[in-house]
């Protein structure tokens, strides 16, 4: 790819002008200025529906993330008033060779969404939502949309779409870029597996619409592929009739194979309509109180939820079993007050190096185990969570979107928060991270690509495996000067 030269000669001009001294878009000549007197190398900005902001404090928030671990400062970041601002400004990057990262909400932990030197385009403007009406099949929406608005457009005409991630406020491009994985995983596929068509920006700027049967090798690397492709602008989703309420049960195990084992009974009988579980510590500080999270759909898409039929044959401990009937929404928006009392108590701004495996079924108890062990309270960090989502291979279609080969894969979460500046912990658990994951990967597992584990090209390679020569390809036909998306460090 012929990136290297020109970007460096293009950067190397704005080095010289003053890499922290980018304090102004002039309007007039259109080029990114320093100090307010000395332009750089960058003129011809085009003219813009929307902003683009190279204010001290724009830069510094797109130089951050949810992880608050990796720092890189772009040169301006656009807030698009138009998605022809997004083909614009990307074409113009592309001119220059200067990177570029889409940004939903800065949740990805580990430096995916910036782009050092470049543009970030943030997508929240970018947020429309339908029309929806009570027969749409689907509903097409902004990338900038996150799942809470998709979820109150569409629930108020009946209708969901059928898979969500627990946190509501994320953005539909960012989850789409990566997988978009929930405990509905299991019956229905990732968030990607429930797209029919999406409008995107290539990375040479061409504004482009495509579905598995146009553009498919484009449809098929932009889904779940980091970016790498193109930017999405607009998805358009698959809607099912929605449940009114929910039968929401807790079912406390104390052994992790059992409930492991009990995991993948219920997503094979597909007896829930949600199925994850949580790895919570004991009075010691040890990792040993397991609780199976299933959810039944009530009306109008289910019927009264029997807990005899639903529970029969479990190992749980029937003793201390519980549930709750709520909305529908209350249950996809159930992590709200945590999110609230999170921030609300600062550890959001802890560093936050996640850990997110792909796990053979047949290998999660002893690949998981160890890890367990090691964990404390303390190296979980306030807020932390451990969790088991269970998912089938065969509901899994998205090739972009790796699982272990075998029928049933976990995905195994460990999220830790450390208290800011405290490096040494966010080294030891990068460290960590790594680790576990080589071991995951030498027994045909992966990662799931929303957290903090270093990788390189090569293990990315290995990583999409089948699925690498596709991507290969797909990037130097829609990327073919490499801008797009380098915090993820696949190219
Ligand atoms: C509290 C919390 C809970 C979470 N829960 C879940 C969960 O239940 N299930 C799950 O699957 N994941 C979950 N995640 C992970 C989350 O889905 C990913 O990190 C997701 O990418 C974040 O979305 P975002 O809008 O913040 O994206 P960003 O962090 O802004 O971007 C993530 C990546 O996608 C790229 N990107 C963003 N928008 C676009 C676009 N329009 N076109 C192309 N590329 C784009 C970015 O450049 C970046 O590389 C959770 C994360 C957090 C912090």
């Amino acid at each position: 790819m012929p990136r290297t030269p020109s970007r460096r000669n293009v950067l190397r001009g704005l080095t010289v002008a003053g890499t922290a001294a980018v304090v102004g878009f002039d309007t007039v000549s259109r080029s990114w200025a320093t100090d307010g007197t000395t332009s750089v190398a960058l003129t011809g900005i085009p003219a813009l529906d929307g902003t683009l902001l190279t204010d001290a404090a724009s830069l510094s928030a797109a130089a951050d993330d949810f992880g608050h671990i990796v720092h890189r400062g772009p040169r301006a970041v656009l807030r698009p008033g138009s998605v022809r601002d997004v083909v614009s400004m990307v074409r113009f990057c592309n001119t220059h060779c200067l990177p570029v990262a889409p940004r939903g909400q800065g949740h990805a932990p580990f430096g995916q969404a910036q782009a050092e030197g470049g543009l970030v385009i943030e997508t929240t403007p970018l947020a429309s939502i339908g029309p929806v009406g009570p027969d749409s099949t689907t509903v097409t929406v902004g990338a900038g949309a996150r799942w809470s608005e998709v979820a109150r457009a569409t629930l108020a005409h009946g209708l969901t779409p059928p898979v969500f991630t627990d946190y509501l406020e994320l953005s539909v491009g960012g989850t789409l870029s990566v997988g978009g994985l929930g405990g509905q995983a299991h019956r229905h596929g990732a968030q990607v597996d429930n797209v029919t068509e999406l409008r995107v920006v290539t990375g040479a700027g061409e504004l482009v619409r495509c579905s598995p049967t146009r553009r498919a090798d484009l449809f098929h690397a932009v889904l779940a592929g980091l970016g790498q492709c193109a930017v999405i602008v607009e998805a358009t989703l698959r809607l099912v009739p929605a449940p009114e309420t929910v039968r929401h049960y807790h079912l406390p195990y104390t052994d992790l194979e059992t409930f492991l084992d009990d995991q993948r009974l219920l997503i094979e009988e597909a007896r829930f309509d949600y199925v994850d579980g949580q790895v919570s510590a004991d009075a010691d500080g040890a990792f040993r109180v397991y609780t199976l999270e299933a959810v039944a759909y009530g009306a109008p898409v289910g019927p009264a939820p029997d807990d005899a039929a639903l529970l029969r044959g479990l190992r749980h401990d029937a003793a201390r079993l519980r549930y709750e009937d709520k909305p529908y929404f209350d249950f996809l928006n159930r992590l709200a007050p945590w999110a609230a009392a999170l921030k609300a108590a600062g550890v959001w701004n802890f560093a936050h190096p996640w850990l997110n495996l792909m796990v053979p079924g047949t290998r999660a108890a002893s690949l998981a185990a160890p890890l367990l062990e090691d964990l404390t309270p303390e190296t979980l960090g306030p807020g932390g969570v451990v969790l088991f989502y269970p998912l089938l291979r065969d509901r899994l279609t998205t090739p972009l979107l790796r699982a272990s080969d075998e029928p049933t894969s976990y995905l195994f979460d460990i999220l830790r928060a450390v208290p800011p500046g405290d490096s040494a912990a966010v080294d030891g658990a990068l460290a960590g991270n790594r680790a576990a994951y080589e071991s995951v990967a030498a027994a045909g597992g992966t990662q799931y690509p929303v957290g903090s584990i270093p990788f390189t090209p090569a293990d990315w390679r290995a990583h999409f495996g089948p699925a690498w020569p596709a991507l290969k390809a797909a990037k130097r036909t829609y990327d073919p000067r490499g801008i797009l998306v380098p915090g993820q460090h696949v190219f």
